[in-house]
């Protein structure tokens, strides 16, 4: 193994920074999971709720994170195409987000260094809100100052098509970022709002790694040289995201984990090995897009299936890498990331 254990513990001497000496025995053991829809799904109708028998129709419940003892979800407010892309829609996502989510006992909102630490050591699921595509902030930076006071904290700038801001990887044109996009770029980074890079143009994706100023994140992309799908990475998008310090947030979608035959969850370890082998052992993390998709991979299609998929990845790799993976990395980098307060 390439990474002695007096390598990991040093590397992690991040938890015992935050928590002034001592891991709380309460910190969740199970996933940071970076991505997910369950916030399209609340919009659209297409489940009445979070937790409890309205959860039905959804891949990632309340129950489920329990049962895994997820450490943190981002929830992600997606528009489906179907809806206007209108700020009244983006605001009911977000009192989703409150109305459903936040009320549930154990989940506590993680906006900041401090409601991280908080979160981990009173042995609560944190949840991180995120946006997913800016159209629905049609170019107005005021909308994104009040979202920050909502409590969002990672945007990816596009969807699959081009907005006001940049193109998406399913655009023909292949544009990169406009000049309102590059200004969005910049608001983000002086608010303190992660910036996700997943769908994003390869020109998008270059735009921004030159002009932000923090590293970022593709919170659901896999790798390309893996599995040949446009919305994964190439070799140069990963190594440009290692050299940041960013994050890689492997994904369960299974056309983006293998192009043909039906995907396994053991198939995303090539997806591992072969950033590992770019040099980003310490950049890998999960993005599940639950609820972003239909037709999932076998044992991987909720939460509730996480424990086993993280006894499969100890039994290959050993517990100091999978922990690092499944919560260490992206521990570390929120802890480095988020607004301190
Ligand atoms: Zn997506």
């Amino acid at each position: 193994m390439r990474f002695s254990k007096a390598a990991v513990a040093v590397r992690y001497s991040i938890y015992e920074t935050l928590f002034a000496g001592k891991v709380s025995d309460e910190m969740k053991q199970g996933m940071i999971d970076f991505h997910c829809d369950v916030l399209a799904k609340l919009l659209t109708g297409e489940a009445a709720g979070f937790k409890g028998p309205v959860s039905a129709g959804l891949d990632v419940t309340w129950e489920r994170l329990q049962q895994a003892d997820a450490l943190l979800q981002t929830f992600a407010v997606y528009i489906p195409e179907q809806l206007d892309y209108s700020v009244q829609n983006l605001l009911r996502a977000v009192d989703h987000f409150y109305q459903q989510v936040l009320t549930c006992p154990e989940i506590m909102f993680v906006r900041s260094t401090e409601e991280l630490r908080a979160c981990a050591q009173a042995g609560r699921t944190g949840a991180v809100l995120a946006i997913e595509g800016a159209e629905s902030l049609q170019g107005d930076l005021a909308l994104l100052r009040v979202l920050y006071q909502l409590g969002v904290r990672s945007l990816g700038l596009t969807w699959n098509h081009a907005n006001w801001a940049a193109d998406g990887i399913m655009e023909p044109r292949g544009g990169g970022l406009t000049g309102r996009g590059k200004e969005l770029v910049r608001a983000c980074n002086e608010l303190g709002i992660l910036i996700d890079v997943s769908h994003l143009s390869e020109r998008s994706f270059w735009d921004t790694i030159e002009l932000t100023g923090r590293p970022v994140i593709a919170s659901h992309s896999n790798v390309r040289s893996v599995c040949s799908h446009p919305r994964n990475l190439t070799d140069d998008q990963i190594r440009a995201i290692i050299m940041q310090g960013g994050l890689i947030g492997l994904t369960y979608v299974p056309w983006f984990v293998k192009s043909e035959g039906s995907a396994r969850a053991s198939d995303l370890f090539s997806h591992i090995d072969y950033i590992c082998k770019l040099g980003g052992a310490d950049n890998i993390m999960f993005g599940s897009d639950f609820d972003g998709f239909g037709q999932h991979i076998a044992g991987l299609a909720n939460p509730g299936d996480i424990p086993a998929f993280i006894d499969e990845l100890e039994k290959r790799y050993g517990k100091e890498l999978t922990h690092r993976w499944v919560q260490g990395n992206a521990f570390r980098f929120l802890a480095e990331n988020l607004p301190e307060h």
